[in-house]
């Protein structure tokens, strides 16, 4: 109960923060979205990361009016961006939502609200939704996911690879992006089985017309790996921490293929 009151509190009494993670081209490093990923800046217990807070909240009604919040927040700072930032123009922000969320009947209005009152173009909000969830496959889920598709706004399926993908269900969603999850990425250049799963993921991605986006790209010899896997897309700490959004800076550009030493 005290959990409760003081989450909700913090929702009310803006103690959220969104940081933004940005995500690069693998071809060019430029900038091309911003991942919102959500920070408690509690008073007593310092600044809480999502997995100390959003599987509470997912258990209780909080869930539904801290992703409004986030949404908000995010469509807001994205499009000041787009307007007011060179090089932001064609940035999309990427916001997550939860399996509750999915379910929520009110859902597509938040959505349509806080792209109205931010003023953002629908085609410059990807919602990221996990694999788990798209294939639960209720008539709830499925109507949710038409709507936000019908709407414009872009779906992206985060941490593929962990769930149980029915390759065939994934053809009947309107997905755009498809995130590879960090697990993968984590031994390429070391593993053979994980190389051999991220070749087939980024087939799969082509072959469907997706765009397929490397997770948690720590080293330069993943990126070199995302690169010749022929990746489209990256994010990770290699690049950049999640950080506040007056730390964001469109005009840095991320590592491409980096430097390999010349052969001695
Ligand atoms: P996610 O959506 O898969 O987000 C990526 C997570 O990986 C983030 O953790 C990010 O900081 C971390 N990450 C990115 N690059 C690297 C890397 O190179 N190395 C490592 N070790 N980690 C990296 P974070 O911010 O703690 O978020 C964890 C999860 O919490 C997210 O996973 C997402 O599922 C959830 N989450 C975050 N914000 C929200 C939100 O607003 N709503 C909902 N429903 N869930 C959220
Ligand atoms: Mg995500
Ligand atoms: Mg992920």
């Amino acid at each position: 109960l005290e959990i409760y009151d003081d989450l909700r509190h913090s929702i009310e009494h803006d103690e959220l923060v969104v940081h933004y993670q940005p995500i690069a081209s693998v071809a060019d490093g430029n900038i091309v979205a911003l991942e919102a990923l959500v920070r408690w800046n509690h008073p007593t217990r310092g600044l809480l990361g999502p997995m100390e807070f959003i599987p509470f909240a997912e258990e209780t009604d909080l869930i539904f009016s801290l992703g409004r919040w986030v949404l908000r927040e995010a469509c807001t700072t994205m499009a000041r961006w787009r307007n007011d930032v060179p090089g932001a123009q064609d940035a999309y922000i990427a916001v997550n939502l939860s399996v509750h969320q999915l379910s929520d009947v009110s859902l597509l209005d938040s959505i349509a609200a806080a792209l109205a009152d931010s003023g953002l173009p629908p085609e410059a909000l990807v919602l990221e939704v996990t694999e788990s969830l798209l294939m639960s496959e209720t008539q709830e889920t499925i109507d949710a996911l038409g709507g936000i598709h019908a709407m414009g706004v872009g779906l992206a399926i985060d941490d593929f690879g962990t769930g149980e993908s029915s390759l065939a269900r994934l053809k009947r969603f309107p997905v755009k992006v498809l995130k590879i999850d960090k697990s993968f990425v984590d031994g390429l250049g070391i593993l053979e089985t994980d190389e051999a799963i991220v070749a087939a993921i980024v087939q799969l991605s082509k072959a469907l017309g997706l765009v397929v986006l490397a997770e948690g790209v720590e080293t330069p010899a993943q990126l070199e790996r995302v690169a010749a896997l022929g990746c489209d897309l990256y994010q990770g700490y290699l690049m950049s921490r999640p950080i506040s959004a007056d730390h964001v800076d469109f005009a840095k550009k991320a590592e491409t293929t980096p430097q390999t030493d010349p052969p001695a």
